[in-house]
C-alpha cells in the first residue's frame, strides 16, 4: 500500500509552540492589560463578512482588496470574505447592533487576519492583529488617547526605545483634493521614471504611490509635495491640537508630511510606529482617523480613530518572556503513591497552586525533569513518608529538602 502523505500547512500560515507562543501571548496579555488602563473595552467580531463590508470600506483601488483578499462564494452562494483587517468589521458591528447609543465607544479586540500577500519574515497570510478604536469621537483628545495606549503598550512591551512614532495629517476633503491634484502634476512630471504599478496608480489612486516600496518610486516620492501647502485651516487647527495633545502626554512623535496609509478611509490624522529592526517589515503599528468609513457602509456620519499592530512583528522585538513554569511537579514513588498524588495534586490546583506531575521514569529521571520545567518545588511522595502523612518538599534553586505534613503542603507552598 502507497505511503499517505502527510499534509502541510497552507503557506503563509504558522505553527507556533514554545518560545514563539509565549512571546505571542505576552504581547496579548500586556495589550490586554493596558487596554485597560486606558478604559478600552473588549470587543469580538467574526473573522467572516460579507465581502462588501471590506470592498466598500477600504477601497477598491487598494491592494488589500485589489489583490489580497480571501473571498469566495459560500455554497449558498454569498460572497464572503476572510477579514484582511478589523475596522471594517467593528464599524459594520456598530452599525448592525445600534451600537451609536453608547457613542463615544473605545473598542479593543485581537485575533486573526487574511491577506494574500508573498510570505516573507514578518509577513504572512494568516497574520494576528491588536486592535483599538474610538468611535463617535470628533475631538483630536481622542487621537491623542489612542496614541498614548499604543506608546505605553510599546513601553511595556519594552521595545519603545527602538519604535519611532511618525505622524501626518491627511487633512480634511478639500485639503486631499488639493494634495491629490498637486501630486498628480508631480508623477505626471516624473512618469516615466515610476514603476508599472505607480503609473497604474497614477490613473486611480495617486495618493497610494508615496506608500510604495519599490526604489524607483522611492526617489521620486522623497521630492513630492508634503501636505503642509494644501491643509485647510481647520485641518491645520485640528493637527496643531493632536501635536500639542501628544506633547502634554510626554508621547514623542516625528513628522512625516508625505506618510499616507495603505487603506483609502483615512482622513486628517495618520500614523505609523516603526522600527529599523524589522527589515523591510518595519511598521508595527499603523492607524489613524477614518471620519467617513462608517458612512461608506450606510450608516450616519461617524468620527473614528483607530490603530492596528501586527502581533508577529511586536512578538519578534520583545525580549523573550518567561515561560509558563508550574509552582511544583509532584514525584510520586510506586503505586500506592501515585494514588495518593492524585488526590494531592488535585487539592494543590483547586488552592491556586500549578502542579505538574511526572508520569514515568524512575525518581532521577523525574526529579530532572522537575528541574528543567522551572518548577520552584519538588514533592516527593515515598511510601515511608506517606505512611507518616508528609511528603519531602524539595526546593529545586537551592536544593534543601525538608518533611513537611500532607495537610501543610499547600500553605508551605504559597507562604513561600
Ligand atoms: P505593510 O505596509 O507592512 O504591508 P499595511 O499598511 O498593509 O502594512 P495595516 O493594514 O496598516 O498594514 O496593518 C497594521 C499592521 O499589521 C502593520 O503595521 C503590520 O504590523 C501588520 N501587518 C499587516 N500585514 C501583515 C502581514 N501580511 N503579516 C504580518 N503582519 C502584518
Ligand atoms: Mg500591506
Amino acid at each position: 500500500m502507497a505511503k499517505l502523505q502527510t499534509p502541510h500547512a497552507v503557506r503563509g500560515t504558522q505553527d507556533m509552540f514554545g518560545e514563539g507562543q509565549e512571546r505571542f501571548a505576552h504581547v496579548i496579555d500586556t495589550f490586554d492589560r493596558v487596554r485597560r488602563l486606558y478604559g478600552f473595552k473588549g470587543v469580538e467580531v467574526p473573522v467572516i463578512e460579507p465581502t462588501a463590508v471590506f470592498a466598500r470600506s477600504l477601497g477598491e483601488t487598494t491592494d488589500v482588496v485589489s489583490k489580497e483578499m480571501y473571498s469566495f462564494d459560500d455554497r449558498g452562494g454569498d460572497s464572503v470574505t476572510l477579514r484582511p483587517e478589523f475596522t471594517a468589521g467593528i464599524a459594520r458591528a456598530y452599525l448592525t447592533n445600534g451600537w451609536q447609543q453608547h457613542a463615544p465607544m473605545k473598542l479593543a479586540t485581537a485575533g486573526p487576519l487574511f491577506r494574500y500577500e508573498r510570505p516573507q519574515k514578518g509577513r504572512y497570510r494568516q497574520f494576528h492583529q491588536l486592535d483599538a478604536e474610538v468611535i463617535g469621537a470628533a475631538e483630536p483628545i481622542a487621537d491623542v488617547e489612542l496614541l498614548g495606549f499604543a506608546d505605553q503598550l510599546l513601553k511595556e512591551l519594552g521595545i519603545a526605545s527602538g519604535v519611532v512614532l511618525t505622524l501626518n495629517t491627511l487633512g480634511d476633503g478639500d485639503s486631499r483634493d488639493a494634495w491629490r491634484a498637486a501630486l498628480i502634476a508631480h508623477y505626471e512630471a516624473h512618469r516615466s521614471a515610476l514603476s508599472e504599478d505607480s503609473i497604474d496608480r497614477l490613473g486611480r489612486n495617486p495618493l497610494r504611490i508615496l506608500d510604495s516600496k519599490d526604489p524607483r518610486d522611492i526617489a521620486i516620492n522623497d521630492t513630492a509635495p508634503g501636505i503642509d501647502d494644501y491643509l485647510s485651516d481647520a485641518a491645520r487647527d485640528f493637527f496643531a491640537a493632536v501635536t500639542t495633545g501628544l506633547d502634554a502626554a510626554g508621547i514623542a512623535w516625528t513628522r512625516n508630511s508625505r506618510l499616507v496609509r495603505g487603506l483609502d478611509y483615512y482622513r486628517h490624522t495618520a500614523f505609523e510606529f516603526i522600527t529599523n529592526r524589522l527589515g523591510a517589515q518595519g511598521t508595527v503599528i499603523g492607524g489613524g482617523r477614518y471620519d467617513g468609513l462608517i458612512e461608506t457602509l450606510g450608516g450616519p456620519a461617524t468620527p473614528a480613530v483607530g490603530w492596528a499592530a501586527g502581533i508577529e512583528r511586536l512578538a519578534m522585538l520583545i525580549d523573550a518572556p518567561a515561560g509558563d513554569a508550574p509552582d511544583v511537579v509532584l514525584v510520586p514513588l510506586g503505586e500506592a503513591a501515585e494514588n495518593r498524588a492524585i488526590a494531592l495534586i488535585a487539592a494543590l490546583r483547586r488552592a491556586g497552586i500549578a502542579a505538574d506531575m511526572g508520569y514515568k521514569g524512575n525518581m532521577k529521571k523525574r526529579l530532572q525533569r522537575a528541574d528543567a520545567s522551572g518548577a520552584r518545588y519538588a514533592v516527593i511522595l515515598g511510601e515511608e513518608e506517606l505512611a507518616r502523612g508528609e511528603a519531602a518538599l524539595k526546593d529545586l534553586r537551592d536544593g534543601s529538602q525538608r518533611s513537611v505534613a500532607l495537610s501543610a503542603l499547600a500553605a508551605a507552598i504559597i507562604a513561600a
